[in-house]
């Protein structure tokens, strides 16, 4: 079978410029399409992006000279493309019809904007935690009268370094109560060029928009059941979130304290538990799937940006400073890169679990 064409809207941005990097000589998939706004629509995509390429890898010699489209029209990407890969950065709405209207022209859509997180019937995906979420895909299909269109979502980049530790204590029936967080958010979750460099250099800003309802809300989707069509948790944790934009490139940190519901594992079972940890990714080989989901440091100093973000080509969560809470019951602190595993990376994997499972690539 010949490589599932490939269409990156928002291709520009950070997150976009990822999908080109992690794109290049990928084995199933080929980018074939670049579309951003008017404004960069109707040149070749390295000029639109020179000055401005934050990637350490040269850009691809096929993409750079790709003409970039409009990303609002819809029509442009329909006969090029099969898969596609939405990093826009616009209004919500904006994003919402449009995203609609790449499925409804039989596009398979995974997304990293916010839009349909919380649309009834779109799953949010963290490929290790929930890939039976893509069960209610034929029922979108059927509800929607799309019969090869699609829409997944990934969530929000930030819960990302915690949510692969969680589940896999709640997999072996540690079930978590409430939970306690502040994150160190890297200057790239804010897009490019994000905030000035007079705001951040020498400072944190404790404020992210929209971020900490994201933190609180989104755990409880991507560990819900699947009822009657809808996502549903019936037992969600409580969450008080406080997120703060720190000056560090990439590598998004989480210092989080969890409460058991009643059975509270050891340090040295948590410990087992995140390092033996594997889900449906990596069962099935996936191309991108971190040989080790969870990896967890022993040292006191660790997990950091600078030295832990890119373990296993930026797609494993890293954790460390695993000790008891005397609040909670423990606490810990999470890491990942940011623009991969949550953003570009994670996206990625679940387009390549959506052709395992057979929803792509007929
Ligand atoms: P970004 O660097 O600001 O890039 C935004 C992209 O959207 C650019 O390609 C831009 O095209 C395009 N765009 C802006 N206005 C448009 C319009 N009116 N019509 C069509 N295209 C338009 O943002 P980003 O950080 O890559 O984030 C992209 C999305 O991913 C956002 O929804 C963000 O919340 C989400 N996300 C980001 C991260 C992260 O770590 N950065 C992580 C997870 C999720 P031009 O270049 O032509 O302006």
């Amino acid at each position: 079978m010949g490589k599932i064409s490939v269409g990156v809207i928002g291709a520009t941005g950070m997150v976009g410029q990822n999908y080109i990097r992690l794109l290049d000589n990928h084995p199933w998939f080929e980018v074939v399409y670049v579309a951003a706004s008017p404004g960069s629509a109707g040149r070749r995509y390295k000029d639109t992006v020179a000055g401005r390429w934050h990637m350490q890898t040269e850009i691809p010699d096929t993409v750079g000279n790709f003409i970039v489209a409009d990303a609002n029209r819809v029509s442009e990407a329909k006969c090029k493309c099969e898969l596609l890969f939405s990093a826009l950065d616009m209004d919500k709405e904006a994003v919402a019809e449009l995203e609609l209207g790449y499925a409804a022209n039989g596009l398979v859509v995974v997304s990293n904007n916010s839009a349909h997180r919380w649309t009834e019937d779109v799953p949010m995906m963290i490929p290790e935690v929930n890939p039976h979420h893509l069960d209610i895909i034929p029922e979108q299909r059927k509800k929607r009268g799309w019969s090869s269109g699609l829409i997944a979502v990934k969530s929000n980049c930030s819960i990302q370094s915690y949510m692969t530790p969680i589940y896999a204590l709640e997999r072996d029936g540690c079930k978590v109560n409430k939970m306690i967080l502040s994150t160190l958010e890297a200057l790239s979750g804010a897009g490019y060029p994000g905030p000035s460099a007079i705001d951040v250099v020498d400072n944190i800003i404790p404020y992210i928009n929209g971020e900490e309802e994201k933190s609180e809300i989104e755990p409880n989707k991507v560990l819900a059941q699947i009822e009657n069509g809808a996502f549903v948790n019936h037992d969600p944790i409580k969450v008080s979130a406080h997120c703060n934009r720190v000056p560090v490139t990439h590598g998004h940190t989480a210092c989080v304290s969890l409460e058991f519901a009643d059975s509270k594992p050891t340090l040295d079972e948590i410990r087992r538990l995140w390092t033996e940890f594997s889900g449906i990714p990596q069962e099935l080989g996936l191309p991108s799937a971190p040989k080790q989901p969870i990896i967890y440091r022993e040292e006191v100093d660790r997990p950091q940006p600078k030295k832990d973000r890119d373990k296993d080509k930026g797609m494993a969560v890293v954790v460390g400073r695993l000790r008891e809470c005397p609040v909670f019951d423990i606490r810990f602190v999470g890491l990942h890169h940011n623009t991969v595993r949550g953003a570009a990376g994670g996206a990625i994997l679940t387009a390549e679990l959506l052709r395992a499972q057979g929803y792509l690539g007929h």
